[in-house]
């Protein structure tokens, strides 16, 4: 065997290219564009009662807010199909222009059809071929949506899930399995069976005259490899735009986690083209945390910058006390909770690193590949905090105010740095 060569050059890891067609999400001068070439987008879901108008067009404010690009909304009943245009009129008064989707199950058609205003409002239209109908009501159905879609010219979402997939093709996949000589297993069926769902309802769309640029696809599953074997296989089966998520990821850390491993697989090959990280808020937690946890992964993958982000050791037995922890947590609240305002204010502050270490050993290290940085005197090290700005050593903090004078030099940094663009910007 030969040992490789330690000289042979290490090549940077970066996303690899999408290939998916481009679909635009619109509402009034908004647009938001999906695939292509376009940045992988945050969606998220509401979980109020439809019908409920103002607790509904306050949770979108405050999804839009966090940032979720588009905001899907349950529209199961004719008094939440009714409410939709309020809710719409209520976020264009609040000057919140995010696109709403409606969710449309078993009854869509009827909803689509009898409640133009509703589908008028709505910028895109999730449909489930697993919950359309049955038997020869089903083509009728799906038909009758799609129709609708054409008509106020939206995009649509096919939107598979294993929880309520199509029974009937489910049914024949697995009398042909039996057929065979090698029988695929139960899961391999099951694989075929959203994906054939996904494509073969988007063909059926293209059939009724459906632009395919305004189909979207998405086969959700909640386990983490069959997420992955099933976006492969329709990454490679097509070119319509995915939108990407694991359904009922769970709550807390186990939903985090499993969205953040699935998502970073397929999205490293350059597969989603919209992601929605489907967590259940535990009890008193904001809805806004999937939004959260979804923008964290872009900025994890180098795909998109949302926030400066904030560098911080985990801490260990050279740091007895909690001061760094809190600075650390401080500093990164205070960044995410400016964001709003410093978006148009400082242009490019999200880009922005700082390194907040808890001892001189990795500390100064870590600093200097920030942007600014800071390592707090770590247990029996000399109460100084040496600051780092621009990779070089720019002061050093001693005494009870190191925590609010660092808050101060980050402020005046971002002000000398991302003002300036500011004002050439203007
Ligand atoms: S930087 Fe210092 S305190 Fe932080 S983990 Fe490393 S050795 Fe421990």
């Amino acid at each position: 065997m030969n040992a490789a060569d330690p000289e042979d050059i290490i090549d940077a890891a970066a996303p690899a290219a999408r290939r998916s067609r481009q679909a635009r999400v619109v509402w009034g001068n908004r647009v938001v564009t999906i695939g292509g070439d376009a940045p992988v987008r945050v969606q998220s879901m509401t979980n109020t009662d439809t019908v409920d108008v103002i607790e509904t067009a306050i949770q979108v404010k405050e999804l839009a807010i966090a940032g979720s690009e588009m905001v899907r909304i349950t529209v199961n009943t004719p008094e939440a199909a009714a409410a939709v245009p309020h809710i719409r009129e209520q976020l264009d008064r609040m000057g919140i222009d995010v696109p709403l989707i409606g969710d449309f199950h078993y009854n869509g058609h009827r909803l689509l059809t009898e409640h133009p205003a509703m589908a008028q409002a709505l910028s895109k239209y999730r449909i489930n071929p697993g919950n359309v109908g049955k038997g020869d009501k089903r083509d009728r159905q799906f038909a009758q949506m799609i129709e609708a879609a054409m008509r106020f010219d939206r995009p649509v979402r096919i939107g598979v899930n294993w929880g309520s997939l199509d029974q009937e093709l489910l049914a024949s996949l697995m009398d042909r399995n039996a057929q065979r000589s090698q029988p695929w297993t139960a899961r391999q069926v099951m694989y075929q069976a959203l994906v054939q769902s996904g494509i073969g309802s988007a063909e059926m769309a293209r059939e009724l005259g459906m632009n395919p640029d305004q189909i979207i696809i998405s086969c959700k599953v909640s386990g983490v490899q069959d997420l992955i074997s099933v976006y492969r296989a329709l990454a490679q089966r097509c070119d319509y735009a995915l939108h990407l998520g694991l359904t009922e990821a769970g709550m807390g850390t186990k939903g985090t986690v499993a969205s953040a491993t699935g998502l970073a697989v397929l999205l490293q090959e350059g597969i989603g083209d919209t992601i929605r990280v489907s967590l259940t808020p535990q009890p008193g937690e904001a809805r806004t945390q999937e939004v959260a946890v979804a923008l964290e992964i872009l900025q994890s993958l180098g795909l998109r910058t949302f926030n400066p982000s904030v560098t911080a050791c985990p801490g260990c037995g050279r740091t007895t006390s909690t001061t760094f922890q809190e600075l650390a947590k401080q500093i990164d609240d205070h960044l995410r909770a400016m964001m709003p305002v410093w978006k148009t204010r400082y242009p490019g502050v999200e880009t922005m690193k700082v390194a907040v270490m808890g001892c001189i050993v990795n500390g100064p290290g870590e600093s200097k590949h920030a942007d600014i940085g800071i390592s707090l005197p770590g247990t029996g090290e000399a109460p100084a905090a040496p600051v780092y700005i621009d990779g070089e050593k720019a002061m050093t903090l001693r005494g009870e105010g190191i925590v609010t004078e660092f808050h101060r030099i980050v402020e005046d940094y971002i002000e000398r740095r991302f003002g300036n663009a500011s004002a050439t910007a203007s």
